[in-house]
């Protein structure tokens, strides 16, 4: 690419929002093969709710909820504004609670009215010793509407089945489509349960799903890919996606996420809108051309 070439692309990018913070990532896109995507806040608006609820014999909603939603309080994941939510709709008064504790890509723990309250995946639920397999008939019809089964344990007994939902954003299944229509294989990175991730990757005819993964573990999903298919575009909007980002041949952030993202992105698309990554892939074919 000759710096001219750049230069044309990074100001015509400019003018539909897409803000090139390397030039070289004009270069990049252009031989982009596969392009992964993280699913919650980047496919999906990254606001889940609360949609179901089931509970084992013995507890009551009112009361599951109250307890739940005090723990998540603590929380800055989506997922607890789903279930904060939920309560604070329903009027319910939260207790105090403390000893609280989150393990990242699991679930939350804490104790409120004198007794632990855990609520997260189902790993979450075996690494505390919590059978969950009551509810596995309910857990794979949730999964499979691509909904989040999570669970609750109380006084150390399973407590409950809980779902939530984030809506896919309006813009998503024309981008994926137009990235196909581009001749690119097309994956999504997530940390949610795995009938979830591949109920919503159905949906919108994604090629590829890597579910159920830590934070760390997107690292090594984004080099096992790039492996396999070539120079590969990681497009994400979290916190847990800034090494991802920074993996990626070119890591694209969504305007909308965190700054952490940003920082550790090549391109920043301005708009919440995924329609960014096939225009910001149009523009670098458009001007880089085919000889270098
Ligand atoms: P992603 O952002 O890719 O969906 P995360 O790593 O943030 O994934 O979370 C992965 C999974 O961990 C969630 O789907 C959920 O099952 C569980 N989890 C994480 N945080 C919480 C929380 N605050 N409450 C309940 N479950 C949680
Ligand atoms: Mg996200």
């Amino acid at each position: 690419a000759t710096p001219t070439s750049i230069m044309v692309g990074t100001g015509r990018g400019a003018e539909l929002g897409i803000l090139f913070r390397r030039g070289e990532a004009l270069q990049l896109l252009r031989d982009t093969r596969i392009v992964a995507l993280d699913k919650t806040g980047t496919l999906t608006r990254g606001r889940p709710a609360l949609t179901d609820l089931e509970l084992a014999p013995g507890f009551d909603r009112g009361g599951v909820l109250a307890l739940i939603a005090a723990v998540e309080a603590r929380s800055e994941h989506p997922i607890a504004r789903a279930i904060a939510a939920a309560a604070e709709g329903e009027g319910l008064a939260l207790p105090p609670v403390s000893d609280f504790a989150a393990a990242v890509g699991l679930g939350v723990r804490a104790r409120a009215d004198g007794q632990w309250v855990e609520i997260g995946a189902d790993r979450f639920m075996a690494q505390l010793g919590h059978d969950v397999s009551g509810f596995a008939a309910v857990a794979q019809r949730l999964g499979d509407e691509g909904k989040t089964p999570l669970y609750a344990a109380i006084g150390g007994r399973l407590a409950a089945i809980i779902a939530v939902a984030d809506p896919i954003k309006d813009s998503t299944p024309a981008a994926i489509a137009a990235l196909h229509a581009q001749g690119l294989k097309v994956a999504m990175i997530t940390g949610d349960n795995r009938r979830t991730a591949e109920a919503i990757a159905r949906r919108l005819g994604i090629d590829d799903v890597v579910a159920e993964v830590l934070p760390e573990g997107k690292v090594a999903a984004v080099r096992r890919l790039k492996a396999a298919h070539g120079t590969l575009a990681y497009v994400g909007d979290g916190i847990n996606d800034a090494p991802a980002l920074a993996e990626g041949d070119v890591g694209l952030a969504i305007g909308t996420g965190t700054d952490v993202a940003i920082e550790a992105a090549d391109v920043v698309l301005m708009s919440g809108s995924l329609a960014g990554v096939p225009n910001a892939i149009a523009l670098s074919r458009a001007t880089i051309g085919n000889i270098r």
